[in-house]
């Protein structure tokens, strides 16, 4: 009986062809994930071998991995506070697709700027629109599938540009506005993300007065943490020196004159108290999931992908579709951590299918072997200016500049994921 390798070499099956939605942490995660595998590599985003264990031997055969983005290049999303804070960050907070070495040492992965409009997962087909040339659409075909468009947010929680020259005019006026006048900025709701944005502003310019308003008595009201991260939040945003305004709910923002003839906004609460600011940045907005291009028999009635543990597609699209990062309906806050390791779990899923195809029965594999999502627990990391508040379930609750320094390092988090995926590794030191 032949080994893998040798039914490999001698197999008519032309290369698999993948194609990956969305080249952010997911994305990036599945994609590179599984050229490892192929490649017979360990995966770089396994877990370690322990020391002093024979090497799993892996076959190597050849696959062409297409990924779709809407942006030109990997932009770290949990920077975005900063980016939108600080003109020296931003440039190092989006890499354009074509500068990320662990892409671009490898032929066998295609990366297309422009947008999915449609998926049929009967036909294993996609409609992609390049980006900037209309509405003509070109078809995409694929054997395997990983969805991975995670939430479309709105501005100016993320920025909406899709090209980074166009992204640095965007947080440039972003940041003037935010930062010129004199009554300062109100940042309106008190989730990670409203909490994020007013601390970092803050931070980057320590004389512009900083304003978070949100509508309950707890800031994270919403996030099933217990109240101790919600307070302890509340205590560092306050250290940071943002003002903290709870209770309070917008009833209206009107434009205004100041006494120095400058506009500005007035905003009135339903409290009945009313402040005036020159800048008003809303992070309240509902995301929705990027997944208008499935079909509807794979979401739920908002829009998640309805995945298996093993983040396959339900069936009858389970052997070769699957989805994951932010837009799954899965247990916990979402988090880039989980959307990483989704995207190894999919990778190794996708090559034991593949493994499956080249040489199963000859391996005496009934069915690929496949590793599946664990509930996630509720748990969060939390960036507010110089320190951070942390709870996952065995260690509690802790804050400080240390537990910044090991959740986000010294860059809101761009190296400690830029090197778990590998992204600075070229092909050759894989
Ligand atoms: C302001 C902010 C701060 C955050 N802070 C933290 C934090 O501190 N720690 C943490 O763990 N998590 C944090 N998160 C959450 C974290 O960013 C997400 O969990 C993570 O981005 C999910 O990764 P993903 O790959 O699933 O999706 P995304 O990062 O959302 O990427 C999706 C990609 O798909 C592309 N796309 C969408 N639709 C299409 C389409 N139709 N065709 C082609 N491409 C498409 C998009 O352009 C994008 O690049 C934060 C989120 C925000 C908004």
């Amino acid at each position: 009986m032949g080994s893998i390798s040798d039914f490999v070499d001698s197999s008519p099956l032309p290369p698999f062809r993948v194609l990956i939605i969305g080249g952010s942490y997911g994305g990036l995660s599945a994609a590179l994930n599984l050229c490892d595998l192929c490649d017979g590599l360990p995966p770089r985003c396994g877990p370690k071998a322990k020391e002093g264990s024979e090497p799993v031997e892996r076959p190597r055969f050849t696959i062409e991995t297409t990924i779709v983005d809407e942006r030109d290049g990997f932009f770290h999303l949990i920077g975005s506070p900063l980016a939108l804070a600080d003109e020296q960050y931003a440039p190092k907070a989006w890499v354009k697709y074509a500068d990320i070495p662990a892409l671009q040492t490898r032929s066998n992965i295609k990366v297309l700027h422009g947008s999915i409009q449609s998926v049929d997962p009967e036909q294993k087909k996609a409609k992609f629109i390049a980006r900037g040339m209309g509405v003509a659409a070109t078809e995409l075909t694929y054997d395997y599938l990983v969805v991975a468009s995670g939430l479309r947010r709105v501005w100016p929680v993320v920025p909406q540009s899709s090209r980074r020259k166009q992204y640095l005019f965007e947080v440039g006026d972003h940041i003037r506005a935010a930062t010129v006048g004199r009554h300062g900025v109100v940042v309106v709701g008190g989730g990670a993300v409203g909490i994020e944005m007013a601390a970092e502003l803050k931070l980057v310019h320590p004389h512009l007065k900083v304003t978070l308003v949100h509508s309950r008595d707890k800031l994270l009201s919403s996030e099933p943490l217990p109240d101790d991260v919600k307070d302890r939040s509340l205590e560092l945003l306050r250290e940071a020196g943002v003002d903290v305004l709870l209770s309070h709910r917008v009833d209206r923002t009107d434009e205004t004159v100041d006494e120095y003839g400058q506009s500005c906004q007035r905003m009135h609460f339903t409290n009945g108290h009313n402040l005036v600011a020159d800048h008003v940045i809303m992070a309240i907005s509902q995301s929705v999931p990027s997944t208008s291009f499935l079909p509807g028999a794979v979401l739920d009635d908002e829009g998640y992908v309805r995945i298996e543990a093993n983040l396959s597609f339900p069936a009858p699209y389970s052997d070769d579709h699957f989805a994951i990062g932010d837009l799954v309906r899965w247990s916990g806050i979402k988090r880039c951590g989980g959307a990483m390791h989704m995207g190894y779990l999919a990778a190794h899923n996708i090559h034991q299918r593949m493994l499956y195809r080249l040489g199963g029965a000859e391996q005496s594999r009934e069915t690929p072997v496949d590793l599946t999502l664990d509930e996630i627990p509720p748990m969060i990391g939390l960036a507010v200016g110089k320190k951070a508040v942390a709870y996952w379930p065995e260690a509690g609750t802790t804050s400080g500049e240390d537990v910044m320094k090991l959740f986000f390092g010294e860059d809101l988090g761009f190296t400690i994921c830029w090197n778990h995926l590998g992204l600075g590794r070229s092909c050759e030191q894989a």
